[in-house]
């Protein structure tokens, strides 16, 4: 059996044909948000119903990072490689600071709380993006149930002045998100509303230096099932969550292979000495599959 399937030769010399997409620990009850830390050799991944964020290292294996986290969700690093975190129950985005205390960046938005940020990517310029759907809110399994009181968007958040924006408002729940390598395209999941027939798509907006939004459009659709999270590596190619796995997009819309894996994709993240090893997170699992690609993550 093989791990993957190539539907385009640019997708050939991307994978290894002896590379295993590899469980490295199970258990979990829905997995998700997962962040590489180089520098301490390890990966962060929320366990969300259990309320906790775990820690693997290799050699080592699982260890619990933080326990209540607030059922945190996606999370990334700013420019100084401090952990921001997305928390449903918190319903805010939060930075841990390098002594440990955290900060809130955002909880409210026009006086009103925010519904339950998602996922969140930091823009070289140390800009702060995240997604605000209303799923950790929609039941007490993620979070604390309760009615939205702000539209499901994308904020933008600059450091330097403590503003918090709205960047995108025309998405019916946005989830994952991730700039292009040169950053001039942002690239969002519309994973639909709970208990809708909304279509489900990756949207891809362009984005100018002042930071601004437009033009948004459809860049692909997945089949089967829907992206929630995704990575760009250095090529520009889109790595999205789908119901088999893993689809390779490329930046022109077309997929080009699928990595098979055996439970429901969530997310996923680059890491490993070169960037080049592919962390998944998938319903009650963690895998790995080694690449021949480098992703855009920067620590
Ligand atoms: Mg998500």
């Amino acid at each position: 059996m093989s791990f993957f399937k190539s539907e385009d030769p640019r997708f050939d010399r991307y994978v290894l044909g002896n590379a295993p997409v590899k469980q490295l620990a199970t258990g979990f009850d829905w997995v998700e948000g997962p962040v590489w830390f180089g520098d301490a050799g390890c990966l962060l991944f929320s366990d969300i119903p259990n309320n906790r964020i775990m820690r693997w290292t290799p050699g080592s294996g699982i260890t619990t990072y933080r326990a209540p986290s607030n059922y945190a969700n996606g999370h990334t690093r700013d420019l100084q490689g401090r952990l921001i975190s997305c928390e449903h129950g918190g319903r805010r985005v939060t930075r841990t600071e390098h002594d440990g205390s955290i900060t809130i960046i955002a909880d409210s938005f026009n006086g009103k709380p925010l519904n339950s940020p998602n996922d969140v990517i930091v823009k070289s310029d140390g800009s702060i993006w995240f997604s605000d759907p209303h799923y950790g809110i929609m039941s007490n399994y993620e979070g604390y149930e309760a009615e939205p009181e702000n539209p499901c968007a994308v904020y933008r958040f600059t450091p330097e002045t403590g503003r918090l924006e709205i960047a995108i408002d025309d998405m019916n729940c946005p989830n994952g998100l991730a700039f292009s390598p040169d950053e001039s395209l942002l690239y969002v999941a519309d994973t639909g509303r709970m208990y809708s027939s909304d279509p489900t798509h990756i949207k891809v907006y362009d984005c100018d230096g002042a930071n601004q939004v437009s033009n948004g459009r459809v860049f692909h659709k997945v089949d089967p099932g829907k992206a929630d999270g995704f990575r760009i590596d250095t090529d520009g190619n889109v790595w999205t969550s789908a119901a088999d796995g893993v689809h390779c997009i490329a930046p022109d819309g077309t997929r080009l292979g699928r990595i098979f894996v055996p439970e429901l994709v969530s997310n996923l993240c680059f890491g490993g000495r070169a960037k080049h090893e592919l962390f998944i997170t998938a319903s009650t699992s963690i895998y790995k599959i080694t690449l021949n690609r480098q992703g855009m993550q920067r620590p």
